[in-house]
This record gives structure tokens, sequence and C-alpha cells, in this order.
């Protein structure tokens, strides 16, 4: 007899209980701590981003009687991990932030997972969706793609210190949420082609977060602070997507396995966001969706559309094409399906201008 667990299992959904978006909201991570009942804190930072953000909000910490210790990373690996790991023990934190941008908080998220601690996410720059996921990209785990590890109990995003932030970060922040029009569609694919689960509402969310960046992205442009917010809000709606899938699956497709590939090859690999979005426009041509639209897009945002904004010479972004599908097999997206050679990469990237 089969039990009712294994009839209808039981999915799981871990969201963030506070998330603060607006101008200095930073001055508020005391309430959130004492409201969440912390009084030890491990502050994980960088040099550069202790001085954005990290300095004032260990000083908003001990103001309000938590005890606070910083430790500065400067990669993402899981030696590093092991080190936050040490030291969170040693003081017995209640709480992990993780202040900075992508590799900081890759490193606060897992070691938060790894000791079952809380996790805060405080990002400085808007440059990818991990900011508020449950998923870390750590190296030294013989792959390049997300793990899991600890959704945030709260995500504090300071729209003044990130939109002091470089704009490249924003605009690559953009090209990873406007991959999700054919990250979405992979993920449909894999339902009906491969039999793979789908959860419409985490697809639907994701996508949104997609059309709502394309559709502001006159106002991203200019800097305004209703444009940074909509950046923001959807790299939240993409990281909660992922939540409610338990998965990469409705934010990361064949966009992302470009990324990774290039992550791979490329001597000198631009920002994962930058990557995604040149990525999406080739693989939006094979999706047979609009693929001008969100070239346009992301142009309008000044986010790179072509191999030499990446930086990158045409032979990798063709290698990248042919290779990407084998950095995850067993993720089935449209490249599963195109099996690209040379010859039909080379295509496809100068027929949609990336080369
Ligand atoms: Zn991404």
């Amino acid at each position: 007899m089969t039990s009712p667990e294994q009839r209808h299992p039981i999915h799981r959904i871990d969201l963030p209980r506070i998330v603060l978006v607006g101008e200095s909201v930073l001055d508020k991570l005391i309430p959130v701590c004492q409201e969440l009942g912390f009084k030890t804190a491990l502050i994980v930072t960088g040099k550069t981003t202790y001085n954005v953000a990290g300095e004032k909000a260990q000083k908003h910490l001990e103001e309000g009687g938590l005890d606070t210790e910083c430790i500065f990373v400067e990669d993402a690996t899981l030696d590093t991990v092991g080190k936050v790991v040490e030291k969170a023990e040693e003081i017995d934190a209640h709480a992990i932030l993780g202040v900075g941008g992508g590799r900081n908080i890759d490193v606060a998220k897992l070691s938060a997972f790894k000791t079952s601690r809380s996790f805060i996410s405080v990002p400085t720059v808007a440059s990818h969706d991990g900011i508020a996921s449950s998923l870390a990209s750590v190296k030294g785990m013989g792959r390049p793609y997300t793990v899991r590890a600890s959704s945030p109990i709260a995500v504090i995003m300071d729209s003044k210190i990130i939109a002091e932030s470089p704009y490249r970060f924003t605009a690559a922040g953009c090209g990873d949420i406007i991959s999700k029009a054919t990250e979405v569609r992979d993920w449909r694919l894999a339902h009906d082609e491969n039999g793979d689960y789908y959860g419409g509402y985490a697809g639907s969310l994701s996508l949104m977060g997609s059309e709502h960046v394309m559709r502001e992205a006159p106002l991203i442009k200019e800097r305004t602070q209703e444009g940074i917010r909509t950046v923001l809000e959807a790299l939240v709606s993409c990281g909660v997507a992922m939540s409610i899938a338990g998965s990469s699956k409705p934010t990361s497709g064949s966009a992302h396995l470009f990324s990774h590939a290039i992550d791979k090859i490329a001597e000198k690999p631009a920002l994962h966001g930058e990557q995604c979005g040149v990525g999406v426009i080739m693989m939006a041509k094979l999706h047979n969706l609009k693929w001008r639209a969100i070239r346009k897009s992301l142009q309008i945002i000044g986010a790179p559309t072509t191999a030499e904004g990446l930086g990158l010479d045409p032979d990798t972004v063709v290698e990248a094409l042919t290779i990407a599908q084998s950095i995850r097999p067993e993720r089935y997206t449209i490249l599963s399906k195109a099996k690209l050679d040379k010859r039909k990469a080379r295509k496809l990237a100068e027929s949609t201008g990336v080369i």
C-alpha cells in the first residue's frame, strides 16, 4: 500500500519572511534582527562592500545590542565557506548576513545552510537573481551551476546603495531577468517533450519579472528609483519562483547554459547576467520568440547584445553554443533539440547580430 505521502508528495516552500525594498532601508536592520530574535550576527562581506554597506550594517547591529563580527571573503569557494562556517560556530551566530554582491551572498547563504543558521541577504548590487533565492553558486563542488542552500529569512535591499553602484551591475541584473523569457519556455518544453515536472505558477512569476523589466527598460536606463525598484522586485520574484519550484528550473535554461559554457571556456568571462542577456537573444530565435524585441530592450537598458560587448571573440561564442547543453545534460532545453554543430551555431549567432 502506498502512503498518503507517496501518493501526494509534500511540497515544501521556504520563502523570505521579510523583504524590505526602498531608500536607506539598511537603517532598518536592527528592528528586523530584533523582530527575528537574533542576538549574535556574523557579517560576510568584502573589502569594497564593507565600505559601501558592511561597516554601516555592523555599526547599526552593535548599536542595537547585537554581538557582531565581520569576516572578509575574497572568493566564493568551498574553502571560504569552511572558514565562515568555523567562525559562525565559534561565535554562535544566530544570523549570517551576506553583504555585497553575488560572491558574499553565496558564501553567506551556503554557510547558513551548513550550520542551520538564519541567512539575511543584504545586496549592494542588483547583478543577479541569487539575492533572494535559496540556491548558491560556489566553486569547488564540481559543477558550475547552483546548489541548494538556505532561503533568506530577510532580504534588505537598499535602493539608494544599489542606485549608486556601478550601472553595469544593474544592467547585468536586467540581462539575468530578461533571460527568463526563454528559460521558462525551456522548462515548459522539458515538461511537454521530456516529462519533467512543470509548475505553472512559478513559471508565470519568473516570466512576469522578465516582461516587466522589458516594459520598464527606459525607466531603468534613467536610473530612477522607480526603475531600480522594478529591477529589485523582479529579482525577488525570480528568487521566489525558484523557492516555489524547489529548483532553478523557472529561471535557468538554455541562456544560462550558454553563460555557464562561456564561464568554462573564456579566459575572461563577462558578468553572469550580461552573458545570459546575450544568450537569451539567440535562444529566443531558436524558440521562435520575438528575439528582436528582447534585443531592443537590452539595448535600451545598455546591457551587451554582442560578443564584442561581452569582450569575447566570435569563436568563443560559437564554441560555447556547441558545448552549452553538455554542461548540464539532464536539464532539457531548446538546445537539446537544436543540436547545434559549429556551422549551425555560427549561423545562429550571425543571424541575431551577436557576432
Ligand atoms: Zn541567472
